[in-house]
């Protein structure tokens, strides 16, 4: 018994050394971690390479990944998997702007791992493009990286984009349609949860980046129940993340659509969620991988129990802040984060929310005709008020229950690494809370 305490000692120190070491990307010393230790992996689900619109070979995109100290990585090209054989046009890769991608894949990999036909410089010049099956080994280390499979289902409704981003799916999902943006939703997440149920396995879906082309409302995000994802924050620079005059930004939507399902729906929120939506990997100007991912809390780093822990809201969104804990007791009614500090950073916590009774009036927005456009309404203030703010490491909020839900947003005094807007700073953004209390209510 001795023994076998001061081995759980040992094994405890070393998780801790260990956290210690690899904060906040992980990865190092994880053999050491004991099996069923809850920690953070930090993953990005969004992601292209030259299997669609991305310019770079997958290889090479995620051994930026592991480089840059993230856990797990779903590509995610449009309506394809990257598997079966394909050789891939060398003019179409020198098309996509990035000259050396070819040169620096063999750089890294080797002749040996290259494959290629066809003659140099001449339009027959062809690269074969690796299927995940064949490339995963090659990165992957049980509690270290893993690379998750998915897709971006890339469909289009009233001539607009409806893009939701399907991982851990084990066949392709071609896009559903549906003459309306909420029926497009809906068709593709039947498709996805048919598959899920065929093969038994957990599947994340989520609606990608609602302001693209300003393609879905707050409203129609709202109706589609089996939607349970959104993101938050995508890296993309030309995703309409601040919205503008006449659009809500995609924070403003995702507070709506949330008020309007707990209050008129008695739905469950939508969790939010960063990724990168990377396409660009030779530092040119784009989506460039690193700017937005999540941290999801778990025990082992595998593919449905990751899943499992994001459906049970067990994760934050991140576009540089790193939380140590988002710790919820509804028994007590109180949200309270721990914030990892750096030296010489302030940070900033919103408690964000609706309450019980809120203002629910909405007026469309109009144009210079005074035409109704078709976006998100107008709301009153009380739709995702700002209930409290708090400064410091250690933010709380006490909920009194008469919040349909809270959430935290944390800003820190820094700017991101590699900024996807004008005056960004580095934040993390919780799960509502509280809105479990209010499902079974009827009065609003
Ligand atoms: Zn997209
Ligand atoms: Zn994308």
């Amino acid at each position: 018994m001795k023994c076998l305490r001061s081995y759980r000692l040992l094994v405890a120190l070393a998780f801790v050394g260990a956290m210690w070491l690899a904060w906040p990307g992980g990865g190092l010393f994880a053999e050491e971690q004991a099996g069923s230790e809850m920690r953070w992996w930090k993953g990005n689900t969004h992601t292209h390479s030259l299997w669609s619109d991305g310019n770079d070979f997958p290889e090479m995109i995620a051994d930026w990944y592991v480089k840059h100290g993230y856990n797990f990585l779903a590509l995610s090209d449009h309506n394809v998997l990257s598997e079966g054989v394909r050789w891939k046009k060398h003019d179409e890769i020198l098309a996509k702007g990035y000259k050396k991608a070819l040169e620096k894949y063999r750089a890294r990999f080797g002749e040996e791992w290259v494959e290629t036909r066809g003659t140099p410089g001449q339009p027959d010049y062809e690269v074969r493009l690796k299927p995940l099956n064949e490339f995963r080994k090659l990165f992957e280390k049980p509690g270290e990286f893993l690379m998750i499979q998915a897709e971006e289902i890339s469909d289009k409704a009233l001539d607009k984009p409806v893009h939701m981003n399907a991982a851990n799916i084990q066949k392709a999902i071609e896009p559903q349609g549906g003459k309306t943006i909420v029926e497009a939703m809906e068709n593709n997440l039947r498709a996805v949860e048919s598959q899920a149920r065929q093969t038994g396995r957990e599947v994340f879906v989520h609606l990608n980046h609602p302001n693209f082309g300003y393609a879905i409302t707050a409203e129609e995000l709202a109706q589609v129940i089996r939607e349970r994802f959104v993101e938050v924050y995508n890296g993309h620079p030309g995703v309409g993340h601040q919205g503008d005059k006449d659009h809500a930004s995609v924070e403003q939507i995702w507070d709506i659509a949330n008020t309007l399902r707990i209050a008129k729906f008695h739905a469950p929120p939508l969790f939010g969620v960063a990724t990168d939506d990377s396409h660009v990997y030779d530092g040119s100007p784009g989506s460039r991988p690193g700017r937005g991912w999540i941290m999801v809390r778990a025990a082992k780093l595998e593919p449905d129990t990751l899943v499992r822990q994001i459906k049970a809201g067990e994760f934050y969104a991140s576009s540089g802040v790193t939380l140590r804990s988002v710790d919820y007791d509804p028994s007590h009614k109180r949200l309270k984060l721990q914030i990892e500090p750096e030296d010489g950073v302030t940070y900033s916590t919103q408690f964000v929310g609706t309450k019980i009774g809120y203002d629910d009036s909405s007026e469309p927005r109009v144009d210079k005709k005074g035409e109704p456009v078709r976006t998100t309404r107008k709301y009153s203030h009380d739709v995702g008020l700002m209930l409290a703010t708090v400064e410091g490491t250690s933010p709380a909020y006490q909920l009194t229950g008469q919040e349909l839900y809270v959430r935290a947003v944390v800003t820190s005094s820094l700017p991101p690494v590699d900024p996807s807007f004008k005056d960004q700073r580095q934040q993390a953004w919780t799960q509502p809370v509280g809105w479990q209390d209010q499902l079974g209510r009827t009065s609003q």
